[in-house]
């Protein structure tokens, strides 16, 4: 019994503590951060880091908490990032992964490799978390995104964010069109930086005037480029949401949603809309137990459960070595 209550949060402790330590054995550059400081100390942050993550997986395996503590541990999550890129900003480099800054906007994941010619490590670990978990970095592992779901708090407006299709392609398509031309026309580092901050700016005002408006993280759902790639490549992922016969129709869960997924439309057809990041809001809206997760021929709650251990896993390692 005590095993049975205790069994997430010592996988999450042993996985988190597993991944680290193969960073902190492997990787010559120390990548843990106490460990720039002193030697032997990463293995201290490892095992706090790995008892951080079995806490936040305690709070969520139950479904009523996930849009509390989702929400706190992926606020922390950002703020931890940002604070450690302005500590390093300030001359203390060992808060910088290499020292090779880039702009922290999601969107030079995929427009720093098009105009570089070459993969960073930021896109590749974006990439991994996409084969992993399909879309949680949209939902507990973006730095940027948790000010927009912060910006959406509260509950969401039935209000449907009408050509989100077409306008996520058309952002899509511009920033890999700029980043294009920008690379063609042998742009210097000024002026694609000062045009990267002016869509960062853009994001930041989409926030503010829309999402706040809204109650809905109208920023990633319609303007971020990588949030329309993960919309579309998470599909490589086994693991979905879906609605089942016991669905009443009520609605309720509409109002847990921030990513514009379960509109009336969705409902009716028993499956969450593209944008759906399978981050578990919902399921503490539904008073019929009617959405669930799937993973091949698992049980819901097996798929959930796999669900909370990768993801959680991951952002608690994200937590020790997301930097710039
Ligand atoms: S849509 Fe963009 S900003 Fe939002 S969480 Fe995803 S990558 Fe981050
Ligand atoms: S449908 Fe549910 S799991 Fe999907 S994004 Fe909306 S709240 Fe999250």
């Amino acid at each position: 019994m005590m095993y049975k209550q205790y069994k997430l949060p010592l996988i999450v402790f042993i996985m988190t503590f597993i991944l680290l330590a193969f960073v902190q054995i492997k990787v010559e550059r120390p990548m843990i951060l106490a460990e720039r400081f002193l030697k032997g100390s990463g293995w201290v942050e490892i095992f706090l880091i790995s008892c951080y993550g079995a806490f936040v997986v305690n709070k969520m395996k139950d479904p009523m908490n996930v849009p509390k503590w989702r929400k706190i541990c992926w606020t922390t999550f950002s703020l931890v990032f940002f604070t450690q890129l302005i500590i390093g900003l300030s001359g203390f480099d060992k808060f910088l992964m290499t020292g090779k800054l880039h702009l922290p906007i999601p969107m030079m994941i995929l427009a720093g490799p098009i105009y570089r010619g070459q993969l960073s490590v930021m896109t590749i670990l974006f990439l991994s978390t996409v084969i992993l978990t399909g879309p949680a970095w949209c939902s507990q592992l973006c730095y940027f995104g948790a000010f927009d779901n912060l910006s959406s708090g509260g509950k969401s407006s039935k209000e449907i964010l009408k050509y989100k299709g077409a306008i996520k392609s058309t952002v899509l398509i511009f920033v890999i069109a700029m980043a294009i031309i920008l690379k063609w026309m042998h742009a210097g580092m000024l002026v694609s930086t000062l045009i990267a901050i002016a869509f960062g700016v853009g994001g930041i005002l989409i926030m503010i005037l829309y999402s706040l408006k809204r109650k809905k993280m109208v920023h990633c759902v319609m303007y971020c480029p990588i949030g329309t790639i993960v919309n579309v490549f998470k599909h490589i992922n086994p693991f979905r949401m879906h609605i089942d016969q016991s669905c009443t129709l009520c609605m309720n869960c509409t109002k847990f949603c921030k990513y514009d997924a379960l509109n009336p439309l969705d409902i009716k057809n028993a499956k969450p809309a593209i944008t759906c990041t399978l981050c578990g809001d919902c399921l503490a809206g539904c008073h019929h137990n009617s959405i669930k997760y799937k993973f091949l021929k698992m049980s819901p709650e097996q798929a959930r459960n796999l669900y909370l251990i990768l993801t959680i896993s991951l952002h608690a390692s994200c937590l020790a070595l997301a930097r710039i």
